[in-house]
């Protein structure tokens, strides 16, 4: 048999029931703050990535999959979604005269060393926002990710870190002072960090590796390049957090990887998960439309680790039900296979979500209980001899006080549906 590819997984029945719940929460929390829904190609030039994300990011440098096209054309899978989302809103002339608050969900591709909460294809889903400069936008868009947290039930497991990265000129005066100060310290950083003094140094910020981090201990700090402007919106950023109850931590050593950040950056992390802590990572662009080709425009957002989160979903809520049917109709004789049919429709169409399934491959009753048991159904119906006109035989699979018992077709029907 040919193996999926590493890094790529297959979500299994047993596990799709949960991925469904934590994909509906939040796609539909987006919803309720009003932020519509674009679909974007997995496919783009492979130039949008390198001027949108930057040259010198790891995803860049190390992570596509990029392929020719049978032109010659250099195309990549997208490996984030803000640079397609930019893309597609200024093509289409969403961009000018006009504010958008918006959101994507799918998959993403990195080629990555692939280990539990990190693959090569993974689901991300992201909300921006453009044409908004101030910082209230910042904690519509933190607070969004919050609500998200307690739908699901995982407030306790993640917290916010918080940092600000100011203006473009901020960024690039600290960048200077930064590669002054770690210039003498070179030989001692380890390999990826020495690679980055030229290419990337704030990336350096936040190594992993010890001796590294030691260095880095004393380097000068971003905050204080930082303007009067830029500080003045990052305050106003962590007071409406406090006033929405939202706590955070500033972690001055928040840089985020990708090139384009400007002001806000946050991340939601969690310590559950080892190394693969971050579930959520976002802040605000306002210099990515401009250099995508576009106008100037203010943007913010953030993208959901949904490999993550359905981790962390698993940990607080273990016993959550990977059922596939609810209503099991078992057919007992092959004279009532189109009844039993036509029975699941009435009942889904009764009841949308309910998961009816009718048995196939005939068999003894026996068997079809077994089946149905299998399923985790809550009620089998019976659907052959033993039904009177107008009467229905329901077995409580769950409950054996509550058991077998034969009603009238509109009662049984009620009772199916409370699930
Ligand atoms: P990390 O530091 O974990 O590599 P990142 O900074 O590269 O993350 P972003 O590009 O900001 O991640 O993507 C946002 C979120 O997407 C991350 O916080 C994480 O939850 C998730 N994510 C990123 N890469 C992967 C991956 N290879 N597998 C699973 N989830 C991922
Ligand atoms: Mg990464």
């Amino acid at each position: 048999m040919v193996k999926a590819v590493r890094g790529m997984r297959d979500i299994l029945p047993a596990h799709t029931e949960r991925w469904r719940r934590v994909e509906t929460s939040i796609l539909q929390m987006l919803r309720s703050y009003s932020y519509a829904e674009v679909r974007l190609p997995l496919l783009e030039y492979t130039e949008l990535f390198a001027r949108g994300v930057g040259e010198a990011t790891d995803i860049i440098e190390k992570e596509m999959y990029s392929l020719a096209d049978r032109d010659g054309d250099s195309l990549s899978l997208r490996p984030e979604g803000t640079a397609s989302c930019v893309r597609a809103l200024e093509e289409h002339g969403l961009l000018y005269n006009q504010t958008q608050r918006v959101f994507y969900a799918g998959p993403m591709f990195r080629y990555e060393k692939p280990q539990k909460g990190r693959y090569r294809q993974f689901s991300q889903i992201g909300a921006e926002a453009y044409g908004f400069a101030g910082p209230d936008v910042d904690a519509e868009l933190i607070a969004l990710g919050y609500a998200c947290w307690q739908q699901l039930g995982i407030t306790d497991r993640v917290h916010l870190q918080l940092n600000t990265l100011g203006s473009g000129a901020a960024r690039v005066a600290f960048r200077q002072a930064l590669m002054d100060y770690l210039q003498p310290h070179a030989e001692a950083l380890d390999p990826d960090s020495q690679r980055r003094l030229q290419t990337n140094p704030l990336r350096i910020l936040d190594s992993k590796v010890a001796a590294t981090q030691a260095i880095v201990k004393d380097a000068p700090q971003l905050i204080d390049f930082v303007d009067a402007e830029g500080l003045e919106h990052f305050q106003a950023l962590q007071e409406l957090l406090q006033q929405l109850g939202i706590p955070f931590q500033l972690n001055p050593n928040l840089v985020r990887g990708l090139d384009y950040y400007t002001h806000t950056v946050f991340e939601w992390v969690t310590d559950d998960l080892g190394a693969q802590g971050a579930v959520c990572a976002g802040g605000r662009y306002d210099g990515l439309v401009e250099r995508l080709g576009g106008r100037d425009t203010p943007a913010v957002g953030f993208a959901i680790g949904l490999d993550r989160v359905v981790l962390l979903h698993e940990l607080a809520h273990p016993d959550h039900s990977d059922n596939s049917a609810d209503v099991y109709i078992c057919v007992t004789s092959a004279e009532a296979l189109s009844a039993a049919m036509q029975l699941g429709q009435q009942l889904r169409g009764a009841a949308p979500g309910l998961r009816v399934r009718v048995h196939m491959g005939g068999g003894q009753l026996k068997k079809q209980f077994k089946r149905a048991d299998a399923t985790g159904a809550t009620w089998a119906v019976l659907c052959g001899a033993e039904n009177q006109d107008d009467e229905l035989v329901i077995k409580h699979l769950r409950d054996a006080a509550i058991g077998q018992r034969q009603l009238p077709v509109a009662e049984a029907l009620m009772q199916l549906q409370q699930i």
